[in-house]
């Protein structure tokens, strides 16, 4: 079966500017931003991406929607190679794969109308017939995300909106194109918290009716827990763990997934916690360990974890672990992460 998103080995280098000594000795210093990541998803699936902030989540993300090019690695949607797509087939991918990012405010020009800002995608992807038509789109749109009666904010500017509006404005921007795969990176963490729930529940509705793909990036387990079926969750521009999320959330298999799981309040007081503790010490991007990428922090490092990188194999019930307490994780070769994994 062929799968609607397909990313293989992904990688994303970023040369770090270089001082006179490192020129005059020809060495080149690298930010390994996204460091071989793989994964599929098929149509209607929903992933989260989970981890601390510069793990590689963002940049994984904006290299999905081609804001980005990757140094090496292949992404292939609908069976076709994004890096390849240009002209009307690039266009076309744009409109299927749409996005809302963490910042509602930066998301919309601030000198456009409401109205002029979601007649706009309508107008580059030469949607609807006339202008009238664009307009009842548009009012639909703003219907559909509860911003009632939908003309009174065409006039509007983004400033005279709150945050949640804005959100809701970005959210019927995305669907007025009748996208196939949403990305949404931190959609809520810029809200007040008193109207997350509102917009992740619209979100969630949405995605449903609409059969839409979906990946959700955040550092917040609750979210992904709530919104995805499938997490991943990333370390140092790697996957360490990914699988059905309520056995990632449940039983954490990774060390490092389970400090994340550990840190996350649990609303049941009278269920037994054990707190993982990991050292504080987060390795550079440009001096990636020789071997697993959380040996400097893990609590359960062995020899072996210094000098072989762990390779992201199947454990048991769907979940796939890259970690040397897991014995198929351990490679014959000391080649890294290469594998691919099929989540579902
Ligand atoms: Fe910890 Fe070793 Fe597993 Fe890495 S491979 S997470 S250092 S036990």
């Amino acid at each position: 079966m062929s799968h609607l998103l397909e990313v293989t080995d992904l990688r994303k280098e970023y040369p770090l500017q270089s001082g006179l000594l490192s020129a005059v000795m020809g060495s080149r210093r690298v930010v390994h931003a996204v460091n071989g990541v793989s994964f599929v998803l098929d149509e209607g699936g929903s992933l989260g991406l989970a981890g601390e902030s510069g793990c590689g989540k963002t940049t994984t993300a904006k290299l999905i929607l081609r804001l980005l090019h990757p140094t090496a690695g292949s992404i292939r949607f609908a069976g076709r190679d994004v890096a390849a797509l240009d002209g009307s087939d690039l266009l076309s991918y744009r409109r299927q794969v749409q996005f809302i990012f963490q910042n509602p405010y930066e998301a919309l020009n601030p000198r456009f109308t409401i109205l002029r800002s979601l007649l706009e995608p309508l107008i580059i992807h030469e949607i609807g017939q006339s202008i009238a038509e664009r307009v009842e789109r548009v009012a639909g749109a703003l219907d559909r995300v509860h911003l009632n009666p939908p003309e009174t904010f065409f006039l509007k500017y983004p400033h005279q909106l709150s945050g949640g509006q804005l959100q809701r404005v970005v959210i019927a921007r995305a669907l007025l194109v009748d996208p196939v795969l949403l990305v949404a990176d931190e959609p809520v963490s810029m809200l007040d918290v008193s109207i997350r729930a509102g917009v992740l529940n619209l979100m969630r509705e949405l995605s449903r009716e609409r059969k839409l793909t979906t990946i959700y990036i955040s550092h917040d387990l609750a979210l992904i827990r709530y919104m995805c079926s499938v997490t991943a969750v990333m370390y140092l521009g790697t996957i360490c763990e990914i699988g059905p999320t309520e056995e990632v959330i449940e039983h954490p298999r990774h060390p490092y997934t389970q400090a994340l799981v550990s840190a996350v309040p649990d609303p049941d007081p009278t269920r037994p916690r054990r707190p993982v503790e990991i050292a504080d010490t987060v390795p550079t991007p440009f001096q990636l360990p020789a071997g697993c990428p959380f040996a400097d922090r893990c609590p359960q490092v062995m020899e072996v974890c210094r000098h072989l990188r762990p390779l992201l194999l199947p454990v048991d019930a769907g979940v796939r672990v890259a970690c040397h307490l897991y014995p198929d994780s351990t490679p014959r070769t000391a080649e890294g992460y290469g594998a691919k994994m099929e989540p579902h």
